[in-house]
């Protein structure tokens, strides 16, 4: 069963490409709400049957001013279902929104379907992980927040229509004066296709250079459990997976010397192969993992480089 309309907007143009994969998915017809460039909204029309053009930002407005052109294309289409990344911003957004429609928002989706009866149906971590709920959309649009890298970016199908829908940013009382990138380093370990995680059992930050020469052959980013990141600051905050950190979608995990314990195995659950290094037989991690070996990471490293 699919629904008949689904709608995607994000404030990360990037995310979009993907939505409109999980909108093709659940609904028989699709729509992407961009507001940025008219060439940035031309490039998803093989992605969508139709892409709203909302115009571009304006500098001095935050993206929530956007809120109002958004509803307003919501209202006008009527899709059962809007699909947004989520990120802080979206967040912010799907709460106004929420307000506004009367609709339910979903967050940290861990997989959507719909039903025989064509309702929305959700899962979703509980629990830190220890537990799975599924929730149903119960009203007439349901907001449902996925994390990136839910839907592959599937390759062009239809070609759509491009509608102008151009809006003024709403007064929200707040004007932008200027934004700046974080001073952390910028890296993507949700979209990497291969990531290695490192736990307490690195030893020291020093080892980390043998974990970077296997990552750069097996061409992996570096992630790593809460410690490292939160207690040791051996790696940036944004590098460390789990419940409270980011969820991962690789075709290959590698742990090393991590413990896996149920709020960082979370982050992981959906990788395709988990292989992990423990030199602790008795770790959780081989429970939970495809592929296990009992050895001192900080010993074989070198070796399992040279191998591949
Ligand atoms: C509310 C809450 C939220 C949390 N959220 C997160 C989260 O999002 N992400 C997260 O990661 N954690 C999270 N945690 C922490 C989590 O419970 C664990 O404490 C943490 O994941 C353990 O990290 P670790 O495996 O690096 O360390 P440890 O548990 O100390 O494990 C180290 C492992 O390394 C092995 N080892 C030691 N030396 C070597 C060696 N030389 N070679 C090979 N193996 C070796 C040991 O046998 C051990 O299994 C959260 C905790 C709470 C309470």
């Amino acid at each position: 069963m699919k629904l008949k309309k689904a709608f995607v907007f994000s404030a990360d143009l990037s995310a979009l490409a993907g939505l409109c994969s999980g909108a093709n998915l659940l609904a028989e017809s699709s729509a992407a709400l961009v507001l940025g460039s008219k060439a940035q909204a031309e490039e998803l029309l093989p992605k969508a049957d139709k892409v709203i053009w909302l115009g571009e930002k304006d500098k001095s407005a935050i993206v929530e001013s956007y809120t109002g052109a958004i509803q307003q294309a919501i209202q006008k289409d009527e899709p059962q279902l809007l699909l947004m990344s989520g990120s802080t911003r979206d967040r912010c957004i799907a709460a106004k929104l929420a307000i506004r429609l009367n609709a339910g928002v979903i967050t940290d989706a861990a997989g959507l379907t719909v039903t025989e009866e064509g309702k929305i149906q959700v899962r979703r971590n509980v629990y830190g992980g220890a537990a799975e709920a599924v929730l149903e959309g119960e009203s007439a649009l349901t907001i449902v927040l996925v994390p990136g890298g839910l839907f592959e970016d599937l390759p062009a199908a239809q070609p759509g229509v491009l509608e102008e829908a151009v809006a003024a940013p709403e007064d929200m009382g707040v004007t932008l004066v200027s934004v700046a990138a974080k001073q952390e380093e910028a890296v993507n370990i949700v979209a990497a296709k291969r990531v290695i995680g490192v736990g307490r059992g690195l030893g020291s930050q020093e080892n980390l250079a043998a974990v970077e020469a296997l990552g750069a052959k097996l061409g992996a980013e570096i992630g790593c459990t809460r410690p490292i990141a939160e207690e040791e600051h051996w790696l940036a905050r944004n590098r460390y997976i789990g419940v409270s950190g980011v969820s991962i979608r690789p075709n290959l995990y590698m742990a090393l010397g991590v413990s896996g314990q149920i709020q960082h195995m979370v982050g992981v659950s959906d990788a395709k192969l988990i292989v992990a290094i423990n030199k602790d037989a008795k770790a959780p991690i081989f429970q939970n993992c495809d592929i296990g070996l009992v050895a001192d990471m900080n010993k074989v490293l070198p070796q399992l480089t040279e191998l591949f």
